[in-house]
């Protein structure tokens, strides 16, 4: 880059004159900036402004949610999905009032030894929240630099991070850092998109992908690996007005969530025969309400869900209506399909 205070000059201007207004851009407080961070990770902005404000709401301080119980921090997690990311906010709190006096960290390796906290994490927090000049690469700014600069390396490659942070420091460097990281940011989310749009780009002057008209065709990337398919017998064991429910394991996919019972089987048979084992008794007055497809990042769940009419169970069952703990986003299309 020819001229880095120039582009921090006019990327600047164009922050402030086009940024979104979003509820953790009002402030530099490091706990939203992290709880803001760790929502934003596979999840749309628009989906999810009103899960972060609620979640503030209910935890107002990293104290709150530290003492706050699991299931709580999950039923203010549930819809977003991948709930590793609660966990890891919950454990993150708690290592903060107990190892740091309740204040954020604000060294680079203190922030990398939070759960959940990565190189992306740790250097958004750094540069958003302290104004250090630390360099976040996550999808947009990876895909803004490989423009940028034309670069043809695969980005989805830690060494192609590495070089990137190697091109971008002097750009820092000229720049206020928080501004620098949040504009590049935003100019991946609202211009140079995967369709890039730039006859309204502030860029341009200095992008060499534009100048040499190959913006279309960056940036390179492996393709992903095929998604793993997975099939499910769900029983929806109703007696009355309630339904059986049980926690899942507190390690692994969807960890401490509440769910239907469900046994992965391509065979209604083979769910009857793990479901007889489990229930210890006959079932009978079953009706299939449909199949619900989930996906998640590295796999795809097809549910297939069966309603159980039963008169007893030794398991625990509840109200749906007034459920107090946290389901699936997948368990929840369910309790949709048995009100259609
Ligand atoms: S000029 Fe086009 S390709 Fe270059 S940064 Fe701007 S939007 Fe992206």
């Amino acid at each position: 880059m020819k001229n880095p205070k120039k582009f921090a000059n006019e990327l600047s201007a164009w922050y402030q004159q086009h940024k979104r207004d979003l509820p953790f851009r009002t402030t530099h407080e490091p706990y939203h900036i992290f709880l803001s961070e760790m929502m934003a990770q596979q999840t749309q902005m628009d989906t999810l402004i009103p899960y972060f404000n609620r979640f503030i709401k209910t935890f107002p301080t990293i104290e709150a949610l530290a003492n706050a119980p699991t299931q709580q921090v999950l039923k203010a997690w549930e819809g977003l999905g991948y709930y590793r990311r609660a966990k890891y906010v919950h454990e993150s709190a708690q290592a903060i009032m107990n190892h740091h006096d309740g204040n954020f960290p604000t060294d680079l390796q203190a922030l990398l030894a939070l759960k959940g906290v990565g190189d992306y994490t740790a250097a958004a927090i750094h540069s958003i929240a302290f104004n250090k000049p630390s360099i976040a690469i996550d999808g947009n700014v990876a895909r803004v630099t490989a423009r940028l600069f034309a670069m043809h390396d695969d980005i989805l490659k830690t060494t192609t991070k590495k070089k990137m942070k190697t091109y971008l420091e002097p750009l820092m460097k000229a720049s206020e850092p928080r501004i620098f990281t949040q504009a590049m940011m935003e100019l991946g989310a609202l211009v140079c998109q995967k369709e890039p749009r730039c006859a309204s780009c502030p860029l341009k002057t200095h992008c060499t992908a534009y100048q040499t008209n190959q913006q279309h065709r960056l940036p390179n990337r492996s393709s992903l690996k095929a998604k793993q398919e997975e099939t499910y017998f769900v029983f929806v064991i109703r007696i009355g007005d309630q339904v059986v429910l049980r926690q899942r394991p507190s390690e692994g996919l969807l960890a401490n969530m509440y769910e239907f019972i469900q046994y992965r089987s391509t065979n209604l048979n083979d769910g009857l025969i793990q479901l007889a084992n489990d229930i210890e008794g006959p079932i009978k007055d079953l009706k299939s309400l449909g199949t619900i497809k989930h996906v998640f990042t590295h796999k795809i769940w097809h549910l297939k869900v069966i309603l159980v009419d039963a008169t007893s169970t030794p398991h625990k069952t509840y109200h749906l209506k007034t459920f107090p703990y946290a389901m699936s986003k997948a368990h929840r299309k369910i309790i949709d399909l048995m009100h259609e």
